[in-house]
């Protein structure tokens, strides 16, 4: 537990230190489609006229199927901030581990998955200012030894691939005791059949899977609290600005609050 607050601390400072260098300065993107919207706000989209988003649609309650439609937080957010740019939102589902590639060579304008800001992601794609605060919890079985962080060590971890539960558990454990899944349902069902013992997950999707599968529990303590933010290409600031301005207004006027409590309910 220690150990993890110090590495939070040491990854703030360097963010800060890098925010001071003025570090992710860039040239404005060459990809096609001029929009301009909100005002003065001029910026291109991959798609002319469209905001395209690329998430994971395997994380309640911020992306998931209802039926053929992903909805969540994540997805009324876009829409929102899609709404203010005059923009029309598209929505992209992928493997998370996919979403920054994308970001990143183009074939989407921003991904919005729950996505913790991390200084080893700033390094690949800009981050928006944070919309909403996650916690990185532990779910085991009812009666399991495992009390709290203090007692994960030498037991087997299932996380989902790519994930900051996946990066901390291997930092803090060791890759020979983190076993890694595509999707979080997954490693929920790695640890339902034995195969894990706990697994290391965001809070809300982790109230999910436990509301969904009997004799699974979440630990009282918290591993580690993030925040959650949307990401885009490095080279298209403009974009970045547009976003970061609508999500800002959103903030202010309550629109994400309210969109943040119609899902997830007070405790
Ligand atoms: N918040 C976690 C991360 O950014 C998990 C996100 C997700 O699985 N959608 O790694």
């Amino acid at each position: 537990m220690k150990y993890r607050k110090i590495a939070a601390l040491v990854l703030a400072m360097g963010m800060a230190v890098s925010m001071m260098m003025g570090c992710g300065a860039s040239k404005p993107a060459d990809s096609e489609g001029d929009t301009s919207a909100s005002g003065s706000q001029s910026f291109t989209t991959v798609n002319e006229g469209v905001l395209t988003m690329a998430t994971n649609a395997q994380f309640p309650p911020y992306e998931y199927y209802d039926g053929q439609e992903i909805v969540g937080i994540d997805a009324e957010i876009a829409k929102a901030v899609a709404d203010k740019l005059g923009l029309e939102l598209k929505i992209e589902d992928m493997e998370f581990n996919s979403i920054i590639g994308s970001v990143q060579s183009n074939k989407v304008d921003m991904g919005l998955a729950g996505m913790t800001v991390t200084d080893e992601r700033k390094q690949s794609v800009n981050f928006t200012e944070p919309y909403a605060t996650g916690i990185q919890s532990i779910i085991v079985k009812e009666g399991s030894d495992i009390k709290s962080v203090d007692d994960l060590e030498g037991k087997k971890i299932g996380v989902q691939l790519s994930t900051t539960g996946d990066i901390y558990a291997v930092e803090d454990y060791g890759a020979e005791n983190v076993d890694e899944y595509n999707k979080g349902a997954d490693a929920v069902q790695a640890l339902i059949t034995d195969k894990v013992d706990c697994v290391i997950i965001d809070n809300q999707p982790a109230k999910a899977f436990v509301a969904d599968n009997k004799g699974l529990v979440i630990l009282d303590t918290e591993y580690t609290t993030e925040d959650y933010a949307a990401c885009l290409n490095k080279e298209n600031e403009a974009l970045l600005k547009a976003v970061d301005g609508a999500i800002k207004e959103l903030k202010e006027d309550g629109t994400i609050q309210s969109i943040l409590d119609k899902y997830i309910s007070a405790e």
